[in-house]
């Protein structure tokens, strides 16, 4: 059996087809689904989703790239969520710096005289700081969450590697976490696993180019990786460039064992067990 634990159920991508996409992941193997909430409203549907289907979870959290949208009340709801039964952990959460102000205007500045451009990067320096800001209080919160409930966490880091290793660092007594969709170097995830934590591994680690995250795949110790898809992203090959699904962790799991060399069988059996006791399921 296999478990998916990150997959993002309420997008729109599986607004046509959910059922056939739960039935391909059953007649896969994969016998539970971690849904995860990236805002207030995608962790309602996530617990929905775990209602309505005994092999899904929910982990509910606001996304780094979201905490702007929910303009910092999003507390006091995310309290009574983490409250359901079948919520299993917090998140996802972190710290996102790739999607600031001035990555997403980079291209306008070029563009614009200079005299114009440098007034513009600085007001959109400022706002980059306040984005940067505003993401780290979040995480704390989930953070802070987290170890009131007794609730692992679930953190997307992309391009703030430091930033949030600090953060996680001062709460890695009190909580555990799981670096999801892990693409670093050996290096960190050595500094994951010795804070503790895990790392999980999507389809791209089946990519042509991704060496350095295959090094990490087959060199982390065994009791600390588990496995996604981050659907409907990061379709493993074969499936790459197509709408990413549950099933297709089998892949993944299936690629990482062989460069382990184990058995799909035997590497799957023990990613499962990480799975089930990082989420606390039976
Ligand atoms: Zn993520
Ligand atoms: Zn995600």
């Amino acid at each position: 059996m296999l478990i998916d634990t990150h997959a993002h159920l309420d997008f729109p991508e599986f607004g046509g087809d959910l059922d056939a996409v739960l039935q391909r992941a059953k007649e896969a193997g994969v016998g539970r689904i971690i849904a995860i909430g990236t805002t207030l409203k995608s962790s309602r549907s996530a617990i929905a989703f775990a209602e309505q289907h005994p092999e899904i979870y929910a982990v509910v959290g606001i996304h780094p790239n979201s905490v702007s949208e929910e303009r910092g009340d999003f507390l006091p709801e995310l309290q009574e969520l983490a409250k359901h039964p079948k919520v299993v952990a917090i998140g996802e959460t972190g710290l996102d710096y790739h999607h600031l102000p001035s990555e997403r205007q980079d291209r306008e500045i070029s563009e614009a005289a200079f005299g114009a451009a440098s007034t513009q990067s600085i007001e959109l320096e400022i706002r980059d700081e306040a984005e940067k800001a505003a993401q780290a209080v979040a995480f704390e919160q989930h953070l802070e969450l987290a170890a009131a409930t007794g609730k692992n966490v679930v953190i997307h880091q992309r391009d703030s590697w430091v930033d949030t290793m600090n953060i996680l660092r001062s709460y890695s007594a009190d909580v555990r976490a799981v670096m999801h969709c892990f693409s670093g170097s050996l290096a960190q995830a050595r500094e994951v696993v010795e804070l503790g934590h895990f790392v999980s591994f999507t389809g791209i680690v089946t990519f042509k180019g991704a060496d350095d995250v295959r090094q990490v795949a087959a060199s982390v110790p065994i009791d600390r990786i588990m496995v996604e898809t981050d659907a409907p992203y990061l379709a493993p090959v074969p499936y790459r460039g197509k709408r990413c699904e549950p099933a297709f962790v089998r892949e993944t799991a299936a690629f990482i064992a062989n460069i382990r060399g184990l058995t799909s069988e035997s590497f799957s059996t023990q990613t499962t067990e990480n799975a089930k006791r990082f989420f606390g399921l039976s």
